[in-house]
């Protein structure tokens, strides 16, 4: 008996069996392969997730595991994808971490129904999951940082603040905080991707390093600036969740530079307004002539200096 392969086998291969229909070659031979329906694109992903970098050391490793592969869907959310396939590349420390770290992933597969279509196994000194998704796309119907226009309004999907809260109680020692749930277990918004996509949205990020700093991305890419309304943001339900709990400040800080939301932010004609509300969408501010992203309040640019996060900083 070989024990990496036994492993493998019982742990990951036998617990997902769930097979795509596109799927020609699953798992089990030296790579997968997968017809790619007409009409159709690939959407590629790849991610990765370190034991005390992206999460706690003292965080569960099933935990940890499933918040890996949430947050690479969230990167195909924010193009509009719909998920199919996730191949992964899981370095632990021991068998017990091992079988931790794939009760999270066969969890996540499971959920959101896509195939484990390959991925490969080895022992390592740091506890590791690089996670790669694949998803399929309407031909040249990908949401892009860059198609961003002038005067769109810019939306947000989703809850920011709440996870970087999270992860503050977690590190005081308050493991059962409220927040703690929204750092923990991640909801990839996958559906809501889709359906702005299908509503004709062009521009969409998903928000992983904070709001403001995510949102320079599409600043960049579309050559413009961006206005973040700061009575917008305190009008968010989220952020009225946490001065429950930290005092102004701290609340406004979480809230534009956070980070771990894997909310969605995107930018639409103002003629979308109404769908937008309707998906509960929140107005949060505009495509303008310029670049960066500022932070307005009654008209005026706010100086207001805070980054996201930063891995070499
Ligand atoms: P190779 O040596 O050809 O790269 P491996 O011996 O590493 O392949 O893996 C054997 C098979 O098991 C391959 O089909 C691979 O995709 C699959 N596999 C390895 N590790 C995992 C894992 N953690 N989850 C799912 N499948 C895995
Ligand atoms: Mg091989």
């Amino acid at each position: 008996m070989n024990h990496e392969f036994d492993a493998i086998s019982r742990l990951f291969q036998q617990r997902t069996p769930f097979q795509h229909p596109t799927t020609q070659v699953g798992n089990g031979d030296d790579a997968s392969t997968h017809k790619i329906p007409d009409g159709f694109e690939l959407v590629v992903s790849t991610d990765t997730a370190v034991e005390a970098v992206h999460w706690p050391q003292d965080m569960p490793l099933d935990i940890a595991s499933n918040r890996a592969i949430n947050a690479a869907l969230s990167d195909l959310a924010a193009m509009g994808a719909t998920p199919a396939w996730l191949w992964l590349a899981i370095m632990a420390k021991d068998a017990t971490s091992l079988s931790s770290m794939s009760d999270g992933i066969v969890q996540a597969c499971l959920t959101h129904k896509v195939e484990l279509a390959g991925g490969d196994t080895v022992r390592s000194s740091t506890n590791t999951i690089n996670v790669t998704v694949g998803g399929l796309l309407p031909k040249g119907q990908a949401m892009l940082r860059a198609h961003a226009q002038v005067s769109d309004n810019v939306w947000l999907l989703g809850n920011i603040g709440l996870a970087a809260a999270g992860l503050k109680q977690w590190f005081k020692g308050d493991k059962k905080g409220c927040f703690v749930p929204y750092f923990q277990h991640i909801k990839p918004l996958y559906q809501q991707g889709i359906a702005l996509r299908k509503l004709g949205i062009r521009c969409c990020i998903d928000i992983s390093d904070g709001l403001l700093q995510d949102a320079g991305h599409i600043a960049k890419s579309s050559a413009l600036g961006l206005h973040v309304d700061l009575a917008h943001i305190q009008n968010l339900a989220c952020y009225q969740q946490l001065l429950a709990h930290f005092d102004k400040e701290t609340s406004l800080k979480k809230v534009l530079s956070g980070g771990e939301d894997y909310a969605l932010l995107c930018t639409a004609p103002k003629s979308q307004q109404r769908v937008l509300q309707n998906m509960h969408a929140q107005h949060i501010g505009t495509c303008v002539k310029g670049d960066g992203v500022h932070l307005i309040h009654e008209g005026k640019i706010v100086d207001y200096n805070i980054k996201g996060y930063d891995h070499f900083a």
